[in-house]
């Protein structure tokens, strides 16, 4: 019984092709979004953020260098208004 469950969604009657690691549950794709808090811990997505949030420091390094040039910039605009 429990497996026929697993396999489709009895809510939403698609296929469960997600997996909630908090709710130790599969979902559907409908379901997703009203777990998409719990599904960003997701292990594959884990990686992914680590690598996002690698990418995101050096961004914000560079971010940090152009937002000086940016503010001299809207100095300058503000000067010309
Ligand atoms: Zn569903
Ligand atoms: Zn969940």
């Amino acid at each position: 019984m429990m497996d026929l469950q697993q396999r489709k969604g009895l809510e939403h009657n698609k296929l469960l092709e997600f997996y909630c690691r908090k709710h130790i549950n599969h979902i559907c794709c409908l379901c997703l979004a009203s777990h998409k808090p719990c599904t960003t811990s997701h292990p594959v997505q884990e990686a992914k953020a680590e690598k996002e949030s690698h990418l995101k420091n050096r961004l914000t390094e560079l971010y940090n260098q152009s937002e000086k040039a940016s503010q001299a910039l809207d100095e300058v605009r503000m000067q010309q208004r």
